[in-house]
């Protein structure tokens, strides 16, 4: 196949990511999947990405996330700025078929803006699609610009514009899919995690209050805003406070932090979070949003960890109620489903991820997509002409 891609990763973190990071984890994973399949792929990221790639462009050097902990007007210009380098290389050369682009808000405005004569695009949506309703509500991509959905549940939330724009949605993935049918079974330990950034919508404060009701270990493992361990957050002070996921934190999560019943371990990354995952009883999300795509539900099904979670947002998409999990839309049964957490199969948890969440199946069916939207578009452009 002749296809190159101009991947759109965004200015926030390298690519892989040196630690927590959602949306350069999909691309790390999805890219060297795509160029398996003979697509050539132009990353548009920081200059400290290292995924192996056929070009690079990029406007910064290095992350600018820690930029996000300011005001407003003194970060608004940095996506802007790395957009621009995108237009600017998309106006100097003509073989790009389409531009992948994962970059929130501006990533969709920008290129939707470019004209009938740029490239067709297809903007993955990572996010709650309740954000920017005003952008969303009224967006106008033509014929040339396209959306996923990384769940159903997701896009069917999202407004009528933004839907009219879609061409479905793509699950997430994991490489520890990747022949998870046949690794040995799992050792359990006795403890439950809950991986993830802590957060309300995450729920950690119900998961931690439910772990002292219903009397089981409880792990919680991911950042605090941009605090990974428990020593940076300690050392931060009062004005660690300005952070609402700080606040959620001390104000909500901690006073059930006893260090016996329920630990914060902070952000865990490369074999020590597959080791936490795989020794678990469960996996919980005791979710107060609606969990858009829900990476860490595919990681623990692969590591064959049951997903013990609330029937809210991609849940019931990705996790089957007692086959490879319980759900329950009830808060206070969610203890006791953590309990009955052992009548689910390791083993089918781990079939379920090796058939459905591969990076290789997610690759496909973005190839798919390419297909098609650089079809869509075309056609359109050669009708107008
Ligand atoms: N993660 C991690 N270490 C942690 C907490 C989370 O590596 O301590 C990873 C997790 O394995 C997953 C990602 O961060 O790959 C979180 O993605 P998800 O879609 O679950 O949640 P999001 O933060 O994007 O809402």
């Amino acid at each position: 196949m002749s296809l190159t891609v101009l991947m759109n990763a965004g200015p926030w973190l390298s690519v892989p990511p040196p630690g927590y990071g959602g949306i350069e984890n999909v691309v790390a994973t999805l890219v060297p999947e795509l160029r398996r399949l003979g697509v050539r792929v132009v990353l548009a990221s920081v200059g400290s990405s290292t995924l192996p790639v056929d070009e690079r462009v990029s406007v910064f050097p290095d992350g600018q996330f820690a930029a996000l902990q300011r005001p407003y007007n003194q970060v608004c210009g940095i996506s802007q700025a790395h957009l621009s380098g995108v237009v600017r290389e998309l106006h100097s050369r003509d073989d790009i078929d389409l531009v992948h682009d994962h970059v929130e808000a501006v990533g969709l405005a920008t290129l939707a803006a470019m004209g009938p004569d740029a490239p067709a695009v297809l903007h993955t949506l990572h996010w709650d699609l309740a954000k920017h309703p005003a952008l969303y509500g009224n967006l106008d991509g033509g014929d040339r610009v396209r959306v996923n959905g990384v769940s159903a549940s997701q896009l069917a939330r999202a407004p009528q514009a933004l839907r009219d724009h879609s061409v479905g949605h793509v699950h997430l993935s994991t490489p520890l899919a990747v022949g998870a049918d046949r690794r040995p079974p799992p050792i359990k330990g006795d403890h439950v995690v809950i991986l993830g950034r802590i957060n309300p919508g995450k729920g950690q404060d119900l998961g931690a209050r439910l772990a002292h009701r219903a009397g089981f270990r409880l792990v919680l493992a991911g950042p605090v805003g941009p605090y990974h361990r428990p020593a940076d957050l300690a050392a931060a002070g009062d004005e660690a406070r300005q952070n609402p996921d700080v606040r959620f934190f001390l104000d909500e999560v901690a006073p059930y932090v006893d260090g016996d019943r329920v630990r914060w371990v902070g952000t865990v990354a490369g074999q020590e979070r597959d080791d936490l995952l795989v020794g678990a009883r469960a996996s919980l999300f005791p979710l107060r949003w609606e969990e858009p795509g829900g990476t860490a539900v595919v990681e623990s099904l692969a590591l064959g960890t049951p997903v013990v979670a609330i029937t809210r947002g991609c849940l019931p998409e990705l996790v089957e109620h007692g086959r490879t999990g319980l759900l329950t839309a009830d808060e206070e049964e969610l203890g006791d489903l953590v309990r009955e957490a052992s009548l689910v199969d390791p083993a089918e948890c781990r079939r379920e991820a090796a058939v459905r969440f591969t990076p290789a199946v997610m690759a496909q069916r973005y190839v798919t997509l390419y297909e098609h939207v650089r079809r869509t578009a075309a056609a359109r452009r050669l009708q107008a002409a």
